[in-house]
């Protein structure tokens, strides 16, 4: 029997990425029973072949393997920590892989509970997009041990194509923040190139591709241009609707800056990206993808 028609799965947390995670997990085959407060996600999720669950708790019974894909450290600790939280209810030997971008301190805080209940966990963040997600082709970056990781691979793949380990548990978290805070930086700078381009009076579809062939080229405008109408299938051409949102942006901004402070790392554009992704928030666009920040630099892009 192949591991996936052998493990079961409890899934937590389906919005813009855990849901099409949680669907291509079904559709590989692993019995997935998920669970989430938005009644809306379950639904989609149960429309791509998984089990919905009345609770969280009920999800995770019987399950071999936890995924978790919360918004932000809080609802991680909220779930997994405590008297009431999921790790008092799993088997001992249970896999907890957590994708959630959150800070590394918490990650290795939820991995030190569940260690001391003699279960197995990874922070295992991603990157890629709802794109990537719906696709199967994150990357995840893992924190954690070579066992536990070689344990959780065939069901990693079944969800991304890159697996890199970063190393010990809150590793991979790390490495998420330093990704995260560059495309911050990237698409700041990207907006106001665009935006420079536009006074100019160039088209920003020619300018797009001018720059994506030289050497101002980056993701932002290989796959996720901030122009209305520059490339199809990207939350600014619908509106600034699903993707990433503004307001998770800015907590792995925050994330990045938390971390440097403890480590006495240097990081002024981080800096001051976090302060453009807030001013854009209290602006109200926090439920705006984050490609919306060129609205703040060019009010009409
Ligand atoms: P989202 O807001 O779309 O989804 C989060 C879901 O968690 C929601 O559906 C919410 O109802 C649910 N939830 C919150 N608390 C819960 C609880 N206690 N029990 C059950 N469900 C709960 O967010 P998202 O875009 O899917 O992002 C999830 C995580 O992935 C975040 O940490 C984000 O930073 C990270 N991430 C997002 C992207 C992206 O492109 N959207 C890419 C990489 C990483």
């Amino acid at each position: 029997m192949s591991d996936a028609n052998s493990t079961p799965v409890g899934f937590i947390g389906l919005g813009n990425m855990g849901g099409p995670m949680a669907i291509n997990l079904a559709k590989a085959g692993y019995p997935v029973k998920a669970f989430d407060l938005s009644a809306d996600a379950c639904k989609k999720v149960a429309e791509g072949g998984a089990t919905i669950a009345a609770s969280a708790a009920d999800a995770v019974k019987g399950a071999k393997i936890v995924v978790s894909m919360l918004p932000a450290s809080r609802h991680v600790e909220g779930l997994y920590l405590g008297d009431k939280g999921l790790l008092a209810l799993l088997e001992p030997g249970t896999l907890v892989l957590d994708s959630s971008t959150i800070a590394p301190v918490s990650a290795r805080k939820v991995a030190e509970a569940a260690t001391a209940r003699g279960l197995e966990f990874l922070d295992a963040p991603v990157s890629g997009g709802t794109a990537g997600a719906a696709a199967g082709t994150l990357t995840f970056m893992v924190g954690g041990d070579t066992a536990v990781l070689e344990r959780a691979t065939p069901l990693i793949k079944s969800m991304g194509a890159n697996i890199f380990h970063a190393g010990g548990h809150g590793a991979g978290q790390g490495a998420k923040l330093c990704n995260n805070m560059l495309l911050a930086i990237l698409m700041i700078g990207t907006s106001e190139a665009l935006s420079l381009g536009k006074s100019l009076g160039l088209d920003p579809k020619v300018l797009s591709e001018v720059m994506r062939r030289s050497s101002g080229g980056n993701w932002t405008l290989e796959k996720y241009n901030p122009v209305p109408g520059v490339m199809e299938g990207v939350p600014a051409s619908r509106g600034y609707t699903g993707g990433f949102g503004t307001d998770l942006m800015l907590k792995d901004v925050g994330l990045a800056l938390e971390a440097a402070l403890g480590s006495g790392a240097c990081v002024p554009l981080g800096g001051l990206a976090r302060e453009l992704y807030a001013s854009h928030s209290k602006a109200g666009h926090g439920g705006l993808d984050f490609s919306s920040i060129i609205g703040l630099i060019n009010p009409q892009p």
